[in-house]
């Protein structure tokens, strides 16, 4: 769609006021561009009939062995995850559908593909003519999000593409995961400041102009327009989002679009969950709002609601089946389902037998849910009036597990020269959240003993976590459970000289190593969750790096820090001011030896100290230590026993 025609369509509906200030009579809409029409009460039950309930699992791509196991087990559609699609599709892309697609079909089960909008690779073929613009700062990574370009080959492109594949392949549909992997922001905000959207709008409103970026919020608020500027950003992401909705309609009438991420309560994601839901067919709401709630009134109410603004969609409920006891899960299913348009758990790769994940229970007990569920739901399609006699019961999240398969420690050493004698010691304050790895060196038969608190940190409801001991390999050695009131104690007796790990992951609360025998480091090539680092850091660059690539990422300005880089001799390598995600390149000098080089965090004026995230992509050492004593570094020679020198 062109600009132009934008603009003619925002001029007719901005004239006739603008925007819906109380319900509309029913059968109408405030404007004429939408054809959704309100329900009734029975409209809504016609909407939501037994028979065709989603029962839905989502999964990776290497999930292969599960289009046949969730039909064995009552499942009707599967909602699989890929990463890569480029427009037009690479002929490897398109196979690897085809694939899925048939498999999907000889299993019984449905198929819908999930797209990012923008996930990691977006970036790698689609460069947005406009970025995002918000709060006095440019988010160069984060497209527009009217940038027309980006929204033609990130949705409308390959949503009809998809469309046209299922011609030839059994595709249900397709699903657009707006959650922006690849971006400094996750979620586009309130509305962007850029020239493309503030020059778009102004035309419209005929307003005198140009303004600078860093005043036009003030402007629009001084002038009483930011409300205008929000109906603006939804009806021009409608219209664009209604285009594509209509001509599906002329490439595959009966292809159905799904989304997530439909309840955040801003324009764009109003605008896109209107505009989607004008088609003939209800647009498949995918939520994860009911992520670990499971079932509540917000199932109903989110209906009743859809009603009133009249749009055309169907909700599918989402189950996080880690954060439920198994027990409890066949009840969850159930009343999701009956009271919706049915349910779908995230994310049945834990199940898959290709996956290492560890689940807090047994698969069996999970599998065992799902049966039970559908079960019940068989039921209720041939009778309506079925009463089923599962009941949602009150349950405790279950224990959080760390994924310990992907531990594979090669051969490490301290960096420092003196031999450790390990012994317990307090340490500092610094507290970890989400995933953490800790890395150390026992000799055989030395006692290995880690203490590791957790406190209530955050919006979550995380109540205990297992702490793992595990070898170099990714084998659980031992384990023992941390709650708010009692600590985790690792007690175990190192059966070989090497490398061990001692990981947890305590959710959004905050974990605190209480007492340690060996000294660790932290792994750092994967996300790592720091709160509140006060003291320095230590990182090892190895002989001959001249470039590290890190990122660091903080929760927005008020918690924005500056990052300060040192050499060994505490010259400034480099210093950079962290307001969101930050990729930094370090440049540096190639030497024989390989060094130590300090990271210290201090908090922006005005800004507290709280959440830093970071994660080492290549260039410096897999390891990050509190003290240059207790850093360790990989060794390049294969020693005889694993993981250890003297
Ligand atoms: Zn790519
Ligand atoms: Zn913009």
């Amino acid at each position: 769609m062109r600009t132009l025609n934008i603009l003619f369509i925002l001029m007719s509906f901005l004239a006739t006021g603008g925007g819906c200030e109380k319900k509309p009579p029913a059968g109408m809409n405030c404007d004429n561009e939408s054809i959704a029409g309100e329900f009734s009460e029975s409209q809504l039950a016609g909407l939501n009939r037994h028979q065709d309930k989603i029962r839905a699992g989502y999964l990776g791509i290497s999930g292969t062995d599960l289009p046949e196991k969730l039909a064995q087990n009552g499942m009707n559609l599967a909602l699989v995850k890929f990463n890569y699609v480029h427009y037009p599709l690479l002929s490897e892309e398109k196979e690897l559908f085809l694939r899925w697609a048939k498999k999907c079909q000889e299993a019984g089960i449905k198929f819908m593909p999930v797209i990012n909008l923008w996930g990691r690779h977006e970036n790698e073929w689609i460069k947005p003519k406009h970025t995002l613009y918000f709060g006095g700062l440019h988010y160069n990574q984060t497209p527009c999000p009217l940038d027309e370009e980006t929204y033609q080959l990130a949705v409308h492109k390959r949503i009809l593409e998809v469309a046209r594949l299922s011609h030839a392949a059994a595709i249900e549909g397709v699903v657009i995961d707006p959650e922006m992997y690849g971006a400094n922001l996750t979620n586009f905000p309130e509305y962007c400041l850029c020239d493309h959207c503030f020059n778009l709008f102004a035309e419209n409103e005929f307003l005198e102009l140009p303004l600078r970026p860093e005043l036009r919020q003030d402007y629009l608020i001084r002038t009483k327009k930011i409300n205008s500027y929000r109906v603006f950003t939804e009806k021009t992401i409608e219209m664009l989002t209604a285009e594509t909705r209509k001509q599906l309609a002329s490439v595959a009438p009966d292809f159905k679009i799904g989304i997530f991420h439909h309840n955040i309560a801003r324009p764009y994601y109003r605008g896109i969950l209107k505009g989607l839901a004008t088609g003939a067919d209800p647009l498949l709401v995918f939520t994860e709002q009911t992520y670990s709630t499971g079932y509540s009134s917000f199932i109903r109410s989110l209906q009743d609601e859809w009603s009133v603004l009249g749009v055309k969609a169907r909700l599918v409920v989402g189950i996080w089946q880690d954060k439920f006891p198994p027990e409890n899960l066949a009840e969850q299913y159930y009343y999701c389902a009956k009271d919706s348009f049915g349910y779908w758990i995230y994310t049945t790769e834990s199940l898959s037998r290709n996956m290492n994940k560890v689940l807090p229970f047994n698969k069996n007990q999970y599998w065992q849910a799902i049966r039970e569920a559908n079960n019940e739901l068989d039921k209720l399609e041939k009778y309506p009036d079925y009463k089923s006699s599962l009941r949602i019961r009150s349950f405790l999240p279950p224990s959080t597990v760390p994924n310990i398969s992907n531990i594979n420690i090669t051969s490490v050493q301290y960096v420092g020269k003196t031999s450790l004698v390990p012994g317990v010691k307090i340490i500092s304050d610094l507290s970890f959240r989400q995933k953490t790895t800790l890395v150390f060196i026992a000799r055989q038969r030395e006692e290995i003993n880690f203490k590791i608190s957790m406190r209530k940190y955050g919006q979550n409801n995380v109540q205990s976590a297992i702490v793992v001991l595990s070898n170099y390999s990714g084998e659980q050695l031992a384990h023992s459970l941390v709650t708010f009131q009692k600590n985790a104690e690792l007690r175990f007796t190192a059966p070989y000289t090497g490398a061990y790990a001692t990981a947890f992951n305590p959710g959004g609360n905050a974990a605190k190593v209480v007492s340690y025998s060996h000294p660790f480091s932290i792994v750092v090539n994967e996300t790592v969750g720091l709160l509140g680092p006060k003291q320095s850091l230590f990182l090892w660059k190895p002989a001959g790096s001249m470039e590290a690539r890190l990122w660091l990422e903080v929760d927005g300005p008020g918690e924005s820090v500056v990052a300060t880089f040192k050499k060994g001799g505490g010259a400034i390598l480099g210093e950079y001011d962290i307001l969101h995600r930050h990729n930094i390149t370090l440049a540096l000098h190639k030497n024989q030896q390989g060094e130590i080089i300090e990271l210290i965090f201090r908090p922006r004026p005005g800004a507290v100290l709280e959440d830093v995230r970071l994660k080492v992509d290549s260039g410096l050492g897999k390891y990050m230590s509190l003290s240059k004593d207790s850093l360790l570094r990989d060794i390049e020679r294969q020693m005889p026993i694993p993981g250890y020198v003297h």
